[in-house]
Formats: structure tokens, C-alpha cells, sequence
């Protein structure tokens, strides 16, 4: 048995026959068109673009019915259907009288370049929608389908990389799941992935060499890990695993209705992250008492230049219309190194991304463009209460200066307003927590983003799978951190929710509500859990908790006394059936959950 390790992308284990996609080999070699066959040869690329479309819209429709975003495929179809590039590409082959694939390449080379040169990082992150658009037409062109070909049912996907569009495919084709070298618990196929229920490990190096067509292969989307040829015993162990997850999971949501109460009376909300309208759906499904993030940076990253304020405006008005008396907390543009580029692309260009212009720096650099999203948001909600928060806030200063503009927006729309507005801020940064008490005073309430909060307190880029090991959500500093904006929100009077990747943690939920925190937004899937957790724990013993992690000074002490502190906890497959070395090793990797 081989046990190749990568980033968990969508929790799971699926067990089966590996099926490899090597996408990479897509060759594009020059013809010469006799001069009578160009207009053949353009009528052949126009087709290929009319197909292609039909391709996208066709895998869209079938994205939207089962409730996943199809955004990113709108992307690809502006890209598809560019006037410039079809005009250029019809140009070259009757200018240079070449085959449409070489014509195409070259169009596709010009346009990446373009938006290579613009100076915002946002825009040349486009680059990788350009990238796959332009792919789609290729492979259409040449005839290699690579993802249309028959994957088996029950599969699971080894490749390169993987578009959107293919993780549709692919879960119309019934696979279990997917291994992919490049991407990151951020990228857009695995948002997609866990939207739709498939299992992902991402960033698993040399995967294609290292794995043949074939092989049975178990896929731990938990941990990040790929055991390859298991011995039989084991792999029997994980389709158990399997079998036992996907029955409590359908157990769990017999609860969905039921409140988020602590057995000795502490109510609880718990909301969904989600970043389009359809998600809202999948979370309402999932027992959502309301929306807490709603990235709506998932909207501009596919429109290279910029949404319009009446698309703002239609999405934002779905998902308050899908919540009805639920509340919604939209997030302005947080683009970024991660979610700008999705893990499709070659990432920012500036040297430290995580660092840059982003977030609500973005925002403010380019009041034109964050104007027309706050004019979208505002009006959307006219005559209802509008709750919107700023991501990466470093000071007070830019809370201030983005209400201000953001009151500049609804002053100046007469009778399209809000007729409250609630305005919150993301604690992301270790400096936001450090002057919690001053932002509390101008903010309706605080949103703690552990994924960056950690990443920036510990100096941990979360994309970076070097240094993954250093990526502890239970480091003694971001504990005190959390208490630290718990308390200080509870003495100005204002809700303080969190909403990373540890809020949808079951193993950490009793932990955080001793922290003294009382609303949670995750994941839509992760829904259920949490709440089992929450309604058969006690409140006290979160307390109590809490003060024995605070008062330890390493992340591994915190790790063991959660872990045996929650060694009831249901979810925890892998540590009841292993025994305790491998529950630590469980819990070790625990940190891995939320790092790339
Ligand atoms: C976070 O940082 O925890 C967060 C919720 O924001 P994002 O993951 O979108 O950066
Ligand atoms: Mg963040």
C-alpha cells in the first residue's frame, strides 16, 4: 500500500477504482489551409464554439438542479463566446491560412497576455477563466473529450486538474470523488465539490505518476490522504467508514428542524457560509437558521470587468427572498490570492498575495467598482433590514471609511433603502482583534474569520502546503484571540459569530462555546453535525473546557485535551474504529482540515 498525502479539499472517504485524466496532453500542432479550405476551416471553429456553448449551458443547467453555483461556467461561456476572440480566431485562419486549433491557441495566448499586463491583481487572475475557456474550445476542436469519456460510475477522478465544469461532469457520472496535484481547500472545484457531496484531496504531488487507471484506491477527503492499492482489509474498513457516515449524516438531518439548544439551555445559531444564491437552498435544506457569509466576492471573480449593480442586485434580492424572515450577512469583495485565482490559475502576481490588495483594501482603492456592489446590496433590501460586513479590516480607519461610503451609497438612493442597516466587521486580523473594543464601538457586530485570523496571527500562508503543519486553529494565540473578541463584543452589547472553517468543526463547537461564542456559520454540510453536538453537550463543560485550553502554552497540549475531551464525539469515525494512536494522528492532522 502506497499513502500519498495532500491538502483535504471535501470531507468524505470514498473507496474504489482509480480512473486518470491526463489533461495536460492536449497537442496543438500548425496545419496549412489550402486557400479554397479556410472558410471550411472557420465554419469548423464556429461550430466549436456554438457546441462548446451548448456544452457549458447544458452542464449548467444540470449544476443548478442539483443546487450548485454555475457562475463560474457562465464564466467560461462569456469567455467562449468573446466577439475578439472569434473574430480574432476566424482573422488568423484566413490571414495565416492555419488550422482553427493553432489560430485559437494563439488568440487565447494574446488575450491571457492582456490581462496579464493590467495592473490590478484582480483582473490578471482572470487569466485562468481566459485559461479554461479557451481549453473547452480546444478540446471540442480536436475531438479529445477527456472528462466526456465514459468515467466509470463509482470512480474516483485522478488528474492534473480539474475545471468546474469537470467536477459537474463528473458528478453527473456518479463518481465518488476526486485526487487532483494542484488546488487548495479554496479553489473553486472543491467549493464545488462539497456543494455537490463528492470527496476531494487536492495538492497531492505527482498523483497522475503515481497512480494507474485501475488501482483501488481510498480517497480520505478528512485528512488529505490517498491510500493507494490498500490491503483488502483496509479498504473494507473505509467503505464501512463510508457506508457509517453517509448513514449518520442522514440521521443527523432528522434534526434539521429541531432548536440549537445545549442541554442545560444555551441557544445556539447556527448559519451557512454560502456564495451564491443557489447555495441558499442546500443550507435552508441543511437546517440553516439563516445565512452569516455570503461571499459574494464568488460573483465578481467571473466577470472580468466587474458585475453590474443590477446583477448585484438580483442575486442579493434571491437569497433575502430564499431566507424570508432569516437573516442574511452579505460580505463585500474579499478577492484575493486564493479565491481571486480559485487555484485555477498561476495565483497573484504580487509577491505576497495574502498580504496585498485585498479584501476591503481592494474595495477602497476602486470605489467606482465597490459603489456599484454596495448600490446592488442596498437596494436589493429596500424597506428591509440590510446586514453587510467588510473582510480583511485592519483599522478602524477603513471601517470607517467604508460605512461612509457605504452611507454615501444609500443617502444618494432615494426610496430604494434599506430601512435598517446593520453594519459588521470581519475580525480576520490579528490587529482588528487587538482594537476589538474601538471597531465594537462603530460596528453592529463582529464576524470572526478564523481561516485568515489564523493565518495572519501565526504567519501561515493557509495556501501554502509547506508549511501546513504550522496552520493550528487550536494555537494558545488564536484562542485567546477568539475569547479576547467574544468578551469584548458581549461588553459593547453586539453578536460576535464565527465563521472559518472551525465553526463547522464538531470537535470544536463545546471549545468555542466556552470561548463564549453563540453563533456559528459553516459550510451548509456541516450543518447537522455541529448541531447534534451542540444539542447533547452542556454549556458549563464548553466552559470549562475553554478555561483548561487557555490555560495551556502549546497547541499540541489544547489538541489532546479537545481531542480527549471530545472523545464522544460522533463524527470521529477514524479515531473509535483506530484506537487512540491513530486518533491522534487524527486529531494531529485536524489542523490540515483547514489548511491547504
Ligand atoms: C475566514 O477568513 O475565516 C473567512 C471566513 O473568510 P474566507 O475564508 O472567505 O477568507
Ligand atoms: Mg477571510
Amino acid at each position: 500500500m502506497r499513502r500519498l498525502r495532500g491538502i483535504p479539499g471535501a470531507e468524505g472517504f470514498a473507496v474504489g477504482e482509480a480512473f486518470l485524466i491526463d489533461r495536460r496532453r492536449l497537442r496543438v500542432s500548425q496545419r496549412k489551409i489550402a486557400p479554397e479550405g479556410v472558410e471550411e476551416e472557420s465554419r469548423r471553429f464556429l461550430a466549436a464554439v456554438e457546441a462548446t456553448d451548448a456544452e457549458l449551458q447544458r452542464i449548467g443547467a444540470r449544476l443548478a438542479a442539483v443546487g450548485g453555483d454555475t457562475l463560474i461556467l457562465e464564466a467560461h461561456r462569456l469567455i467562449v463566446r468573446d466577439k475578439h476572440l472569434i473574430e480574432r480566431t476566424t482573422a488568423l485562419i484566413r490571414d495565416k491560412r492555419v488550422n482553427a486549433e493553432w489560430a485559437l491557441r494563439e488568440v487565447g495566448r494574446e488575450i491571457r497576455q492582456v490581462f496579464e499586463q493590467v495592473d490590478e491583481r484582480y483582473f490578471r487572475e482572470r487569466r485562468s477563466d481566459v485559461d479554461f475557456g479557451v481549453r473547452h474550445l480546444l478540446v471540442t476542436l480536436i475531438g479529445d473529450r477527456p472528462t466526456a469519456a465514459p468515467v466509470p460510475a463509482q470512480a474516483i477522478v485522478v488528474a492534473h486538474e480539474l475545471a468546474p465544469a469537470d467536477i459537474a461532469q463528473l458528478h453527473r457520472a456518479e463518481v465518488q470523488g476526486f485526487v487532483t496535484e494542484v488546488g487548495g481547500p479554496t479553489s473553486h472545484s472543491v467549493i464545488m465539490a462539497r456543494a455537490l457531496g463528492m470527496v476531494a484531496v487536492v495538492g497531492v504531488r505527482r498523483a497522475t505518476a503515481q497512480i494507474a487507471s485501475g488501482e483501488t484506491v481510498v480517497v480520505d477527503g478528512k485528512h488529505g490522504e490517498v491510500l493507494v492499492a490498500p490491503d483488502p482489509p483496509m479498504a473494507e474498513d473505509y467503505r464501512r467508514l463510508r457506508r457509517e457516515r453517509a448513514q449518520r449524516l442522514h440521521e443527523l438531518l432528522g434534526a434539521r428542524a429541531l432548536p440549537a439548544v445545549t442541554l442545560d439551555g444555551a441557544r445556539v445559531s447556527l448559519l451557512a457560509n454560502v456564495g451564491s444564491p443557489e447555495e441558499v437552498s442546500l443550507a435552508l435544506e441543511q437546517g440553516a437558521e439563516g445565512i452569516g457569509l455570503y461571499r459574494s466576492d464568488y460573483l465578481l471573480q467571473v466577470h472580468a470587468a466587474g458585475l453590474p449593480e443590477e446583477d448585484h442586485l438580483s442575486r442579493a434580492r434571491q437569497a433575502l427572498a430564499s431566507c424570508g424572515a432569516l437573516p442574511v450577512t452579505f460580505r463585500t469583495c474579499d478577492l484575493n490570492a486564493s479565491s481571486g485565482s480559485g487555484g485555477l490559475g498561476e495565483g497573484g502576481a504580487e509577491a505576497n498575495p495574502a498580504m496585498g490588495l485585498r479584501g476591503i483594501r481592494l474595495s477602497l482603492k476602486q470605489p467606482e467598482v465597490f459603489t456599484v456592489q454596495l448600490r446592488g446590496l442596498l437596494r436589493a433590501a429596500a424597506g428591509q433590514k440590510l446586514r453587510v460586513m467588510f473582510p480583511m479590516v485592519s483599522s478602524l480607519s477603513e471601517l470607517r471609511e467604508a460605512k461612509s461610503l457605504l452611507y454615501r451609497c444609500r443617502d444618494a438612493l432615494v426610496g430604494e433603502c434599506p430601512s435598517e442597516l446593520e453594519v459588521g466587521v470581519m475580525i480576520e486580523m490579528p490587529s482588528a482583534a487587538l482594537i476589538a473594543e474601538q471597531l465594537a464601538r462603530e460596528a453592529a457586530f463582529f464576524a470572526i474569520g478564523t481561516n485568515d485570523l489564523i493565518q495572519y496571527t501565526l504567519g501561515v500562508d493557509r495556501v501554502n502546503d509547506r508549511v501546513n503543519h504550522l496552520y493550528r486553529p487550536l494555537h494558545p494565540a488564536i484562542l485567546r484571540l477568539i475569547a479576547r473578541v467574544a468578551q469584548v463584543a458581549r461588553g459593547a452589547g453586539i453578536g460576535a459569530s464565527v465563521c472559518g472553517e472551525m465553526a463547522g468543526d464538531p470537535l470544536l463547537s463545546l471549545l468555542l462555546l466556552g470561548l463564549g461564542i453563540r453563533t456559528f456559520s459553516m459550510n451548509p454540510r456541516a450543518l447537522p453535525g455541529v448541531k447534534a453536538v451542540i444539542r447533547s453537550g452542556r454549556c458549563k463543560d464548553g466552559e470549562r473546557l475553554a478555561q483548561r485550553a487557555l490555560s495551556l502554552a502549546t497547541a499540541e497540549e489544547i489538541e489532546d485535551e479537545v481531542r480527549e475531551d471530545g472523545r464522544d464525539v460522533p463524527r470521529r469515525d477514524l479515531c473509535r474504529r483506530h484506537g487512540r494512536r491513530e486518533r491522534g494522528r487524527a486529531v494531529a492532522s485536524m489542523s490540515a482540515r483547514w489548511a491547504p
